[in-house]
């Protein structure tokens, strides 16, 4: 029946686990992923740049010197510049216009001023000789649609190219961070796709690294280097030569702006949500480099991130079913804490994206699930214990009240037999030998019964608390003495000796009445377990400011299971049990428990057939 509830919860968990992951895997987590997929660009080292790019910005120093934003002029000379110093390209991302420095939200600044078409057609025919400059705009067009492009009259004839830069504005986390990299739109590699693969080797945009397809485009992960990873040379100094000779030689140029003035050049980034955080020129530089290195970020199967739910949800599970809730929390808290090592070591070393987000969120939910299903589960345990605790409390309470009665009603019949026998005994003369040893024996089991009874009805003391000290003065080599002197009779039965070796002490506060009914338990015990014709040493010193008494015998000893345990309320050895000996297995338990209430000790040591050694320990002040 419990093996079949159990199973049950089995399975149903299991369900429980594989449910919640069809079901979280329905929704994409798109923001809490990218939280989590920009905290790992934190923590991974940076990948160096591959030196075959170069940008140059129309930065606050150029307007400086300028005194405004260049003109045709000055935008040709740079061209110029540039040309002289044999460039692999050169990629411009002004856009020659008339107007004077104004932002465009659909494309980068505008930083030509006042240009007379004079002037623009003088600038359209110097690119024309230069060659390789290719100018570049934001729009998004596929070249054979070029003609349904937007672009502007004063660039037509010039090579105009297409470099979207995409952020997360309508799709994935709609934080407006720029992430990913378009590389293929309407089937056909876009610029910077086009140049990487010429750089790279690479024969197709199927094989550059962590491609997806999104809508009509294909795209990839960018590997974004924190801002200002490629410095970018500043306008005027290029413009007038103010550069090192060969710091444009084979490289790939890129022109744009820096100028702090329009939000349009900049970009939000994994690194930092400021509208402001790198400028478009830069992030360009990033989207060419990572083609170039082929480096984008891979994210993993889809499948293999359901296995990572399941998995991490299952661990969860079994978290919080078999270990203790402290067990538990740090046992989930570990594996959260390992996936995620797991997930940022892949990340920045094997540039492998895994998804977070479900895996954790799974943990929670599975985490919070369970909890109170375990909570009602130990409510319920609890429960039962405390119904059969009490239960036993009322039969204990029962026990106690019968034993207390009964031995109370004993002691009264037991009191008159003995007088009886003493009466009997006085005229020994009138008495036959089996007369006598019948009386004898009388006398002796009333003498064990009232030994019993008493025990009984200190158990019943102490179980009610009843016990109080009265403490007195006194010497407890004396109360050894008397108590000798009591057992000696019955010790010369059966030719015991009992030596005592007794070191003067001082008095010392006590009961005197529960010190000697403890060491009367241990003298007779002696006595009790130990063979005919052997010895009995018992001993007191003073150590440590503690009183030391020993009882040692030369009996069959306890084997050190048994030592463990004879302390105990009723407990008897087996060897005890099987023999003639009598006894209630309470004489040691109330030693213990008298000892301890003078906040002392009482241990045994003791081999088998090698004799045992009890040690009782009182402090000299109480
Ligand atoms: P009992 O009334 O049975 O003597 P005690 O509580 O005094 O009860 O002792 C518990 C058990 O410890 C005894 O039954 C016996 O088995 C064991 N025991 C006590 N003292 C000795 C001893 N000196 N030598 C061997 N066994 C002993």
């Amino acid at each position: 029946m419990l093996k079949n509830r159990k199973k049950l919860t089995f399975v149903l968990s299991i369900a429980f686990v594989l449910g919640l992951t069809v079901i979280l895997a329905q929704f994409p987590l798109y923001y809490l992923e990218s939280l989590l997929y920009d905290a790992r660009f934190l923590l991974k080292p940076q990948t160096a740049p591959s030196n075959k790019i170069v940008t140059v910005a129309l930065d606050k120093k150029s307007l400086e010197i300028y005194k405004r934003a260049p003109n045709a002029k000055e935008h040709t000379q740079l061209l110029q510049a540039i040309s002289e110093d044999k460039p692999k390209l050169i990629i411009s991302s002004f856009k020659p216009t008339t107007t004077t420095f104004k932002g465009d939200k659909n494309s980068f600044s505008m930083v030509f001023f006042k240009t007379s078409p004079k002037e623009l057609s003088e600038f359209k025919s110097a690119v024309q000789s230069i060659g390789n400059v290719a100018i570049i705009m934001q729009e998004l067009f596929s070249q054979k649609n070029i003609a349904q492009a937007n672009i502007p009259e004063e660039l037509s004839g010039l090579n105009v190219r297409s470099v979207p830069i995409s952020k997360d504005e309508a799709n994935f986390a709609q934080d407006n961070v720029s992430r990913r990299t378009l590389i293929e739109f309407e089937n056909e590699p876009l610029f910077f796709t086009e140049l990487a693969l010429k750089e790279n080797g690479l024969t197709s945009v199927d094989q550059v690294r962590g491609v997806f397809n999104f809508r009509t485009s294909r795209q990839i992960m960018t590997d974004i280097r924190k801002a200002g990873t490629y410095k970018a040379l500043s306008f005027a100094d290029v413009a007038d030569r103010r550069f090192p000779k060969g710091a444009f030689t084979d490289k790939i140029v890129i022109l744009g702006v820096d100028t702090l003035a329009e939000i349009e050049d900049y970009v939000r980034t994994p690194y930092s949500r400021d509208a402001i955080a790198m400028s478009k020129l830069e992030f360009m530089a990033n989207m060419l480099d990572t083609l170039i290195q082929n480096h984008a970020f891979k994210k993993t199967n889809e499948n293999i991130n359901n296995i990572f739910t399941i998995l991490i949800s299952l661990l969860t599970m079994f978290a919080v079913f078999s270990l203790t809730p402290i067990q538990g929390m740090i046992f989930v808290f570990t594996s959260a804490l390992m996936f995620t090592a797991v997930s940022v070591v892949s990340f920045s070393y094997f540039g492998l994206w895994i998804e977070m987000a479900h895996p954790l969120l799974s943990i929670f939910i599975c985490y919070y699930f369970f909890i109170p299903y375990r909570l009602i589960r130990e409510n319920r345990k609890s429960w039962e214990y405390q119904q059969k605790n009490r239960l036993l409390k009322q039969v204990d309470e029962m026990k106690s009240n019968f034993l207390n009665m009964m031995s109370h009603d004993l002691k009264t019949p037991l009191a008159r037999i003995q007088g009886m026998v003493d009466v009997a005994l006085q005229d020994k003369a009138k008495l036959n030998e089996t007369q006598l040893r019948a009386l004898k024996t009388i006398n002796q089991s009333t003498e064990e019964l009232g030994v019993f009874i008493s025990s009984v009805l200190n158990l019943s003391r102490i179980e009610s608390k009843e016990v109080k000290l009265h403490l007195e003065s006194r010497d407890v080599n004396q109360i050894i003495k008397e108590v000798i002197q009591k057992y000696r009779f019955i010790a010369n039965e059966r030719g015991i000796e009992i030596v005592d070796e007794l070191e003067p002490l001082f008095s010392i506060k006590m009961d005197p009445d529960l010190i000697r009914q403890v060491l009367s338990n241990l003298v007779e015990n002696a006595i009790k377990y130990s063979p005919d014709n052997t010895k009995i040493l018992v001993t007191t010193e003073e150590i440590d400011g503690k009183i030391s008494i020993q009882v040692s015998d030369q009996g069959k000893g306890i084997t050190k299971a048994d030592q463990a345990n004879v302390f105990q309320k009723f407990y008897r050895t087996s060897d005890a049990k099987d023999s003639t000996i009598k006894g209630s297995g309470l004489g040691l338990y109330l030693a213990k428990y008298f000892v301890e209430l003078h906040h002392g000790k009482i241990s045994v040591d003791s081999e088998p057939q090698q004799g045992s050694t009890f040690t009782v320990q009182l402090p000299m002040d109480q």
